[in-house]
């Protein structure tokens, strides 16, 4: 199983987008469009679906008893970063932020210690 980002190619992924396990794109944007069709996508047409390379992470989140079986799924609301809301681009780590936001954060913490804020 492949990892694919399905979304409405109207709005685009930024407006929502939906975690799809399939084999190919075919079968992933027939999966996608059975589970979100009328949340994340209006028209058949317009779904779009993106093959996530490289993404061991998101395998994870996969349902095994619907790998082992070999059967397509799509998660509506994939595990997404806290902070920026977006998923598939890095894990989100234990603190619920995707690495970009953590640095960030870590980044504030540390300005605001220098200038005493957190005190
Ligand atoms: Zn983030």
């Amino acid at each position: 199983m492949k990892a694919y980002m399905g979304y409405d190619a109207q709005v685009g992924p930024e407006e929502g987008a939906s975690l799809v396990f399939a084999r190919t794109a075919k079968e992933a944007k027939k999966v996608f469009w059975a589970t979100c069709s009328g949340d994340l996508v209006e028209e058949f047409t317009d779904a779009r679906v993106k093959l996530i390379r490289d993404s061991p992470w998101l395998l994870r989140e996969a349902d095994p008893a619907k790998v082992a079986a070999g059967e397509a799924h799509a998660l509506l609301a994939p595990k997404s970063c806290d902070n920026c809301g977006q998923w598939g681009h890095a894990a989100i780590g234990d603190l619920g932020l995707c690495p970009d936001c953590l640095e960030a954060r870590r980044a504030d913490e540390k300005d605001g210690l220098r200038s005493g804020r957190l005190n």
